[in-house]
């Protein structure tokens, strides 16, 4: 099978790809490395199967013939990353809308099977939990930069469906929960990442706001499972799926796990949210996902815990830092 990976070069692009060049398949990847890192390819990049195009997904004209080319489409190239979004609000809204577009009516001309990378945060402030699918979305006043991506991400949505229901084009839609694994990257405010780079750097680990708000963290690996399991399944085109794990962590809690695991002399300190992002941000308290939709489609069932996580996630940082990465 021939697969193509917008924003391959990402965190969560990456494993895909390694997951599907280990089971025998070409893999296309695009990505303009905005985001993404080419080291995260490192180890794949001597894999005859894979080929990697460096270009801008929504301007380049490299889109159409990797797309007529693929039998099957993951798009997630998008911008995230609640730092990057409170930040540059255009950039979000224009990337996200305008990527999901283009991918899906190129996709159309040989009605190839598309995934679309969505996200938990279209849930926005709804305080009942868990999230299920059919759910109300509830989002914050748009004078709120940080609404701009569920906002974006929700419309993307719509047009997957929209197109699957007027023209006849496989469409899955994955509801990302907080996906969290070796390789992720701090610098776009994810919190585990962050966390665990000051605790390995010596430095007092920053939990935004009271810290009880609290995270359900999925395992990348598990996650890319669930999201190849999808499109393996013809009865999912057409549905939106959450996709994570539901073992609930408060932020103080988890960064008391990782202060025990690299060094339990280590501070924690509270920082509140307007000097993190800004006045007036607006964080969710409880993010749960319902995965009854998932399990009962694919059989899905998350298989790594939070600690079991932290020492993949610490261990691979360590690593990387010895190598001086
Ligand atoms: N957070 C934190 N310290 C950090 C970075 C993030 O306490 O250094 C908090 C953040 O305010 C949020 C949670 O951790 O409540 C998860 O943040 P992240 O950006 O990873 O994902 P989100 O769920 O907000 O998309």
């Amino acid at each position: 099978m021939r697969v193509l990976i917008t924003g391959g070069a990402g965190f969560i692009g990456s494993h895909l790809a390694e997951a599907h060049l280990a089971r025998g398949d070409r893999v296309q990847i695009l990505d303009d490395l905005s985001t993404g890192a080419i080291a995260n390819l490192d180890a794949l990049r001597a894999n005859p199967r894979l080929g990697i195009t460096i270009a801008s997904f929504t301007k380049e004209n490299v889109l159409p013939e990797m797309v007529d080319r693929a039998d099957r489409i993951y798009h997630l190239a998008a911008a995230v990353g609640v730092r990057l979004i409170v930040e540059s609000p255009v950039h979000t809204i224009e990337t996200n809308v305008n990527g999901t577009e283009r991918v899906l009516k190129l996709a159309l001309k040989k009605r190839r099977p598309v995934f679309l990378a969505s996200t938990s945060e279209v849930y926005g402030k709804a305080s009942k939990v868990p999230f299920s699918e059919e759910d109300d979305l509830v989002l914050g006043p748009t004078s709120k930069n940080r609404w701009s991506y569920a906002a974006s991400k929700m419309l993307d949505e719509f047009l997957g469906l929209a197109y699957w229901r007027e023209r006849g084009l496989p469409v899955v839609i994955g509801r990302l929960f907080n996906t969290v694994g070796p390789r992720q990257v701090g610098h776009y405010g994810m919190v585990v990442p962050r966390l665990v780079s000051q605790a390995l750097h010596g430095k007092s680990l920053t939990v935004y706001g009271d810290g009880r708000q609290s995270r359900c963290f999925g395992y990348v690996g598990d996650v890319v499972g669930g999201i190849m399991a999808l499109m393996d399944e013809p009865q999912a085109y057409g549905e939106v799926f959450n996709i994570g794990n539901h073992e609930e962590i408060s932020i103080l809690a988890l960064a008391e796990k990782i202060r025990k695991a690299v060094d339990p002399r280590l501070k924690i300190v509270k920082v509140p949210y307007a000097k993190a992002y800004g006045p007036g941000f607006e964080d969710m308290r409880r993010r749960i996902p319902d995965l009854r939709k998932i399990r009962r489609a694919v059989g899905y069932r998350p298989s790594h815990g939070i600690d079991d996580i932290l020492a993949k996630v610490i261990a691979h940082m360590r690593m990387e830092m010895t190598a001086g990465l």
